[in-house]
């Protein structure tokens, strides 16, 4: 089922809009994500990047090859630096937003863990979940 979403930055300086199906989510706790997101581990949806559009705002991003060996931008806020969403070269029709600050994150279905080999003891995800000592798929790689 298609349904909208919206985002906005902790400023409010960007807002975004997503109208489609949202897609799987997974937890990742490689080093990078809880270096960009400041948290334990990420938490990433998968969209798609046709149906997605900023409404409001500029953004700003930063590249980095990750440990998957996968170049990923990580678009910000270049006001108050909240995180938004995560693109790649390697999967151009998908972005994977950060669930956190959704307007309704109640609508996120996590289905599985990544880089379980990078978690900290003080993040312990729900063993019902399918881990992965790396990435697994294309969610897994995109933080
Ligand atoms: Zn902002
Ligand atoms: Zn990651």
């Amino acid at each position: 089922m298609a349904v909208v979403l919206t985002r906005g930055c902790l400023c409010g300086a960007v807002r975004y809009e997503y109208a489609g199906e949202v897609g799987p989510a997974s937890y990742c706790h490689c080093a990078d994500c809880r270096r960009a997101t400041g948290s334990a581990f990420n938490v990433g949806v998968k969209v798609s990047a046709r149906q997605f559009r900023i409404t409001q705002g500029d953004l700003k991003g930063f590249t980095k090859t990750g440990d998957s060996g996968n170049e990923l931008t990580r678009h910000f806020c270049p006001e108050c630096g909240s995180p938004l969403f995560t693109s790649s070269p390697r999967h151009p029709d998908f972005y994977f937003l950060k669930a956190g600050c959704l307007d309704d994150p109640g609508v996120v279905r996590t289905t599985h863990q990544s880089w379980v080999a990078s978690r900290v003891d003080w993040a312990v995800i729900s063993p019902d979940l399918p881990a992965f000592i790396r990435s697994s798929s294309a969610i897994a790689e995109t933080g």
